[in-house]
């Protein structure tokens, strides 16, 4: 058996390395390391794919956030409601504008924000809701979509973890998430599901004069060569990073089904195990691209499991120990400890498995059998 690894994205380039190298020569051949063809090639390429009108590159997924908030206008003082269990980066740049930032539970089902605590926690200060679609799985998009409209509040999403996700509305519409909201955000970085050799992001939008004051603010504001009319900041994806995307774009949705698949047998194989909750998800829609596969382990062990699985040469992850509103540096008096029950359970419970384009089944069936065999010990 091949070692196991969290991400094996050695495998991955083996089978696209011909293309890969092909598409990097020739940024090396033309020298336009910055703003190249193959930038544009990308953006194009990617607002095809997603059904979306405007693709903004950048350079990586926290830019992408933040300048999703620059481009908004959104100013100091102004809350921003996002979800208390996600990765850092989605308060951080909340907070580095010096926006207010404002952490709610999450469902325990969805591991997503939840839609009853964001109605709990909107003010006459609130101005955008930042919905994550954790692990890859589609947050509720309607229900925050229509109670933003109801408030006039902005939808951000952070997509760095579904990109390539289908959202079906109750009305039967299928988008890509990251395309719903007012704006998206996506990462490039490697063991995201697109990712490429080194830090990349985009930012997507359906609003014209959004994305011009988008492309604007990603190049020091500029929107005439050296007029500088707002604050802008310098982020760019790299040509050889596009190069990357470029040739990796048309096996994305094969890649997510590779996730979906393995996916599905770990949940076949610890279906109905009393101190398992496995994902669930619909195998019909692809609304859950499985960036992590994350089980909650009830009345076990969580931390002797993972050490078992360690010790077999097995890595797992806890994504994430820490809630975040129990960070230092997110702290806040706001906050109390009875308000994100769910949360606070997950960090106790949760243990990310290794998901990966190219799992093998022997794999599986030695990741899952080491499990049950920890548990019914
Ligand atoms: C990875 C990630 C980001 C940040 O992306 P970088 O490209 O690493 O800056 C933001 N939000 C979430 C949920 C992520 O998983």
């Amino acid at each position: 058996m091949k070692k196991i690894q969290m991400v094996d994205l050695k495998s991955q380039y083996d089978k696209i390395a011909a293309t890969v190298n092909t598409s990097i020569q020739e940024v090396l051949d033309n020298t336009a390391y910055i703003n190249g063809p193959q930038v544009h090639q990308f953006q194009k390429s990617l607002e095809d794919y997603l059904g979306v009108k405007h693709v903004i590159p950048c350079a990586n997924g926290t830019d992408a956030l933040q300048i999703a908030m620059m481009g908004l206008g959104l100013q100091p003082g102004d809350e921003v409601i996002t979800a208390d269990f996600t990765f850092a980066a989605t308060v951080e740049v909340i907070a580095l504008l010096q926006l207010t930032p404002v952490l709610v539970d999450v469902d325990v089902d969805s591991m997503n924000i939840s839609l009853e605590r964001i109605k709990a926690a909107i003010t006459p200060k609130t101005k955008a809701i930042v919905p994550v679609h954790l692990f890859g799985r589609a947050a509720n998009m309607d229900d925050i979509m229509a109670l933003a409209k109801e408030h006039d509040l902005y939808v951000i999403e952070d997509n760095a973890q579904a990109i390539g996700a289908d959202y079906i509305s109750t009305k039967g519409i299928k988008s890509k998430v990251g395309t719903i909201g007012h704006i998206g955000a996506t990462s490039f970085f490697p063991s995201k599901n697109l990712g490429c050799y080194g830090d990349g992001g985009a930012i997507f939008t359906n609003d014209d004069a959004l994305a011009h004051t988008i492309r604007g603010i990603v190049n020091h504001g500029m929107y005439e060569r050296y007029h500088h009319d707002v604050v802008g900041v310098n982020s760019r994806l790299d040509s050889i990073q596009a190069a990357v995307l470029n040739a990796k774009l048309p096996f994305l949705n094969d890649y997510n089904e590779a996730r979906r698949t393995a996916a599905a047998k770990y949940n076949t194989a610890l279906a109905g195990h009393v101190n398992i909750i496995t994902p669930s998800f619909d195998h019909t829609e692809n609304n859950h691209v499985f960036h992590q596969y994350v089980l909650r382990i009830i009345n076990a062990d969580r931390n002797a499991l993972m050490q078992h699985l360690l010790d077999k040469g097995i890595p797992c992850a806890i994504y994430y120990p820490i809630p975040l509103h129990s960070q230092k540096a997110y702290a806040d008096v706001r906050y109390k400890e009875e308000d994100f029950p769910v949360t606070n359970e997950l960090v106790k419970e949760v243990i990310a498995l290794p998901i990966h384009t190219e799992l093998e089944d022997e794999q599986i069936q030695f990741i899952t059998d080491s499990i049950l065999e920890f548990l019914n010990k």
